[in-house]
Formats: C-alpha cells, structure tokens, sequence
C-alpha cells in the first residue's frame, strides 16, 4: 500500500489536534480514475464504492487485514455516477449524470428510478445526495453533467434553475432551495437540524461562489440561509459531518475541516484536487477521499456522524 510519508495535516486551531491522528499518514488506495467521486462505504461488506465518472464506472475498494485493499468494477456502464449514499435500509442510492436521475440499487441488482424530472421537465444532472433519518432523499442538481459529453452527455438544461430537492418517502418530490449558482454536495448536522449545503460556482469565474451554505431544516423545508463557509483554494464539492458536528468539506488542496461555527479548525493536504468524501471502516473514522486520479484515506480521531 502505497504511503506517503509526510505529515498530510494543517493545524489551524487547536481543537483540530484532537480531531487527529499525529503518527497517521496519507494511504493512496487506488489510482487510475480520470475523476473519481461518489465515495460510500458498505460496513456490511467491508468495502467502499466509489464513482469514476468520465470513465463510466462505479469501483468497489475491498479492505483487507492491514487496511490496504484491492480494487474491483462494481458496475460499468455506470451512466456517468457521481454521488452517492445509501438509505435507510442500506440500499444504494446513486445520482446519474448520464440518465439525470437518482436511482435505488435494490438488493437483487435491480434499479429503481426515484427521480428523473421536476414539473414535467428533466432534471440538469443530480450531482450529490443524503438521506435523512425519516426517509427522505435530499440532492443538488447542477448542470456539470450536461455542459460536455465527458462527464454526461451535453444538452440545454430544462430547469430554469440548479435546484437543491427534496423526494419524500411517498415519493413527492419538492424542490426546497432554487437560489444556488451550482449547488453540489451536502451533509446534514449530527441532530439534522441543519443542512449544509456547497455552492461551488464556477472555476472560470472568481467572483463566482465558493462557499458552503448552511439552512435550519424545519418540516421538510430549508429556512434562514446563511454562509457557513468559504473554500479558499479550489472549490466546495462533496461534504461530510463528524459525530461532533464538524464539517469535512473537499478542496482545491484536500480536506478543510471547519467547527460547528464556521471557524477553520485545520487541513488535511491531498496531491491531488479532492471531489468527495467519506467516513468509513468499522468504527468510521477512517476518512476515504476521491481526488481526481486517486482515492485516498487517512485514519483519524473522530468518527463519520451517525444519524438519530
Ligand atoms: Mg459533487
């Protein structure tokens, strides 16, 4: 397994030593991607899936005795994957960029399509997705999907905004936020009274936002947005909350934590631009970090949120 050797953390405020393991060190698990994203790890199989998207592949990271693994298709075609999480039930949920839908894995292999269109017109192409304590399936549907044939396939949006949606178990679904430039991934606090949610604007234009957004969750519906945070190098993509109610969220040069009030507690440094994030392995605090070519993981001393 390869290891690289120095220290990978930035401590920016104290707070963060805890959050750490000091001997610890970057493991680079896997590489060959063109863009990896969508990380989820099944506890149940020892394993972390995770989305290659130009390559249109979903990989399955198999740990083994000494935290190293070995790498495996889980699915390919993959209609251009990107995020992904699983339900209440474990089943996995996958956004599609390729089919601009979000589907269910049932347990037999079978797909099920939860949501492919918003008042009768197809959705930009669903990029991240939560799911909370009742059922609900929360995600972002930017148009990075559909601006080129490399990640999707290209064509003219037919929603007049990128919206943050909401599927209820019933199978409603409700658009809750339709202010974002390009909203993309998003988390909820440990108690799920607060929805976190990255704006990650656009890399061609600087004034564009980079930040991520929290919102009071309440029945359902998202009130009292504010700024939460602002990604300094690089942008926002896939976030992630630990049991202490701290943010995870990807960079332009790794991981930026942030403490439940917006203060930066520190970095983890990547070589590489990281897309997406997950906790993992049998107690969850094991980072797993995809990062364009690679996926990464670092041990460390907070475990992934468990939702009530
Ligand atoms: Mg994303």
């Amino acid at each position: 397994m390869p290891e690289l050797t120095a220290s990978p953390y930035v401590i920016e405020d104290p707070r963060f030593i805890h959050l750490v393991v000091g001997n610890a060190r970057l493991d680079q698990l896997a590489t060959g991607c063109r863009w990896a994203e969508g990380p989820v790890w099944f506890n149940d199989m020892g394993c972390l899936l995770f989305s290659d998207i130009p390559n249109q592949r979903i990989l399955r990271w198999s740990a083994d005795a000494t935290g190293g693994g070995s790498v495996t298709v889980f699915r390919q075609p993959s209609n251009f994957s990107n995020g992904q999480t699983r339900d209440r039930q474990g089943r996995l949920i996958t956004c599609e960029h390729g089919g601009r839908r979000v589907t269910r894995t049932e347990p037999d292999g079978t797909i099920t399509v939860l949501a492919e269109q918003f008042e009768g017109r197809r959705l930009n192409s669903p990029n991240d997705v939560v799911v909370a304590m009742d059922g609900a399936i929360w995600f972002t549907d930017p148009t990075y999907g559909i601006l080129s044939d490399y990640e999707g396939y290209r064509a003219e949006p037919e929603q007049s905004v990128r919206g943050v949606y909401r599927l209820d178990p019933s199978g409603r679904l409700a658009r809750v936020a339709d202010d974002f430039l390009q909203p993309n991934g998003l988390a909820f606090s440990p108690d799920e009274r607060i929805l976190y949610v990255a704006d990650s604007g656009s890399s061609h234009a600087p004034a564009a936002p980079r930040h991520i957004r929290a919102f009071d969750v309440e029945d359902g519906r998202l009130r009292n947005s504010r700024i939460f945070a602002t990604i300094d190098v690089g942008l926002p993509d896939g976030i992630r909350v630990d049991a202490q109610g701290n943010v995870w969220s990807s960079a332009g040069d790794g991981v930026h934590c942030f403490a439940p009030d917006g203060k930066r507690l520190g970095k983890v440094l990547v070589p590489e631009t990281v897309a997406n994030l997950a906790f993992g392995g049998p107690r969850r605090n094991r980072l797993f970090m995809t990062a364009t070519t690679s996926l990464y993981a670092v041990y460390l001393a907070v475990s992934g949120a468990q939702y009530p």
